[in-house]
């Protein structure tokens, strides 16, 4: 996944990325970092950890001085976790310094940087990101709009970008859209970011998405917008309005947790449950399992109760406590539950071992029946446009009947929604669907 922010012409512009990077922090909690600029000096800071973790000791936010300043969450998808691939990543070359901030994959990075490294790059990172830098210090063309466009043109996969010079800020997005940009405006400022719910806690306005094949570039002269592509469909990904995004953002002119809330209701309607009551995985699950709960009449509850601190140091715990898994997460609240008829809605199935656990666990707190249905359909296969999906081998419904994963969670029943149901509450073809549907939009090279 990975989030990005950032901010033109505003005073202690990285207070504001700060605010905007701790909005953005379920794309993202291995590490973040933040770039800004005074107009001739970068001042840079990165960490591994959460946004507030990072940036928690005194004097590090008012030493990113200036009015500019951008910032990115990550999440790794290529490239370790080594600190050099902490962005933004920064480079001083012939027309100045720049620092870039990049959320997507780029699918032709290898080949383009084994051809880069044959011509005498050196690479700091083995980060994708990278190999952007490269190319736009290497174009011969005399304008850095130019050399963006010459670098930009090159790439192929999914790419929302943020760039930050001297004295301007440009956001771009690949001709496909994979991955969601929004422009906003904060009295002066002009404000870049993956998701609107970092608008709303800065207090800036939502004014527009930046479009797919779009190149913006904000300056003391203010807005202007590009088209330097050629037109392809746009493929924004279906799985942000499933699970990555934030359901309070405004995502591609709809609401998520709408959306999220909708893929129940038909969910209900394609697989109707005869039960007492619909709990939801939380919280990814939840409006999910609202609307389920609307549509089927019966009660909504919450059965499974989380523990908010389970942060990054749980997740590689040591082998004396793994076994606990999930209820470090979840655990069951047995008067919700026993002797109940329960149905319990979630928003994917991916491995399948959540389910298997929460099931087991479900029942152990005296629930008489566990029926489990899943808001999208069966991820069949890997993503290679930014998000970290396992591998084919590891995605059960890869190699397995629905049937078969049933037995596999243990459940007394098992549905998801279907791949029609999802491209109709979506509505168009403008979306990928390649981890249901294996169609990858853009071909890659394994
Ligand atoms: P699994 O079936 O792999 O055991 O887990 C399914 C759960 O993982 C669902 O509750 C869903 O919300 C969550 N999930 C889906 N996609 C992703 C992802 O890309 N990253 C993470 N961390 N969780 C995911
Ligand atoms: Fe999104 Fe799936 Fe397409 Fe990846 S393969 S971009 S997760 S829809
Ligand atoms: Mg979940």
């Amino acid at each position: 996944m990975c989030g990005v922010f950032g901010i033109f012409n505003k005073s202690e512009a990285s207070n504001y990325v700060y605010l905007g990077l701790h909005a953005l922090q379920h794309r993202g909690q291995e590490a973040a970092g933040i770039v800004s600029t005074d107009g001739e000096r970068f001042f840079s800071y990165k960490g591994v950890g959460l946004v507030n973790e990072i940036f928690n000791k005194k004097g590090i936010i008012s030493s990113l001085k200036g009015r500019i300043a951008i910032g990115h969450n990550r999440y790794s998808t290529f490239g370790d976790e080594s600190e050099s691939n902490i962005q933004p990543l920064q480079a001083h070359y012939d027309l100045g310094s720049i620092a870039i901030a990049h959320n997507g994959n780029i699918v032709n990075a290898i080949p383009i940087k084994q051809r880069l490294v044959r011509q005498g790059a050196i690479f700091n990172s083995n980060s994708d990101t990278e190999v952007i830098i490269h190319l736009i210090a290497r174009s011969n063309r005399e304008s850095f709009y130019d050399r963006l466009v010459d670098a930009l043109k090159e790439l192929k996969g999914a790419f929302s970008l943020i760039i930050m010079r001297e004295n301007e800020l440009y956001a771009a997005r690949d001709p496909w859209g994979f991955r969601p940009l929004s422009i906003g405006k904060l009295d002066d400022a002009l404000v870049f970011a993956s998701e609107t719910c970092s608008f709303d806690l800065i207090g800036a306005e939502f004014i527009r998405d930046v479009e797919p094949g779009e190149v913006v570039v904000v300056n003391s002269d203010g807005l202007h917008s590009f088209k330097p592509f050629e037109r392809k469909d746009e493929r924004k990904c279906v799985f942000e309005y499933i699970y990555f995004s934030r359901p309070d953002s405004l995502l591609w002119g709809r609401y998520v947790y709408s959306m999220r809330k909708q893929m129940g209701r038909i969910l209900a309607r394609e697989s109707p449950a005869d039960v007492d009551i619909v709990i939801p995985t939380p919280d990814s699950g939840v409006p999910a399992a609202i609307g389920y709960s609307q549509e089927i009449g019966k009660p909504f509850d919450f059965g499974l109760i989380r523990n908010h601190y389970v942060g990054r140091t749980f997740i590689e715990p040591a082998q004396s406590i793994r076994n606990f898994g999930v209820r470090l997460k979840l655990n069951p609240a047995r008067d919700v539950l026993e002797g109940k008829r329960i149905v319990v809605v979630d928003d994917s199935l991916v491995r399948g071992t959540t389910s298997r656990r929460i099931v087991k666990m479900l029942r152990s707190a005296g629930a008489k029946e566990v029926h489990l249905r899943i808001a999208s359909p069966p991820v069949v296969s890997p993503c290679f446009y930014g998000i970290d999906t396992p591998t084919r081998k590891e995605l059960i419904a890869s190699s397995h009947t629905v049937e078969e994963i049933r037995r596999y969670t243990t459940a007394d029943s098992l549905s998801y929604l279907s791949l029609e149901g999802l491209k109709e509450i979506v509505g168009g073809s403008g979306f990928c669907l390649a981890c249901f549907d294996g169609k990858y939009p853009v071909p890659f090279d394994k």
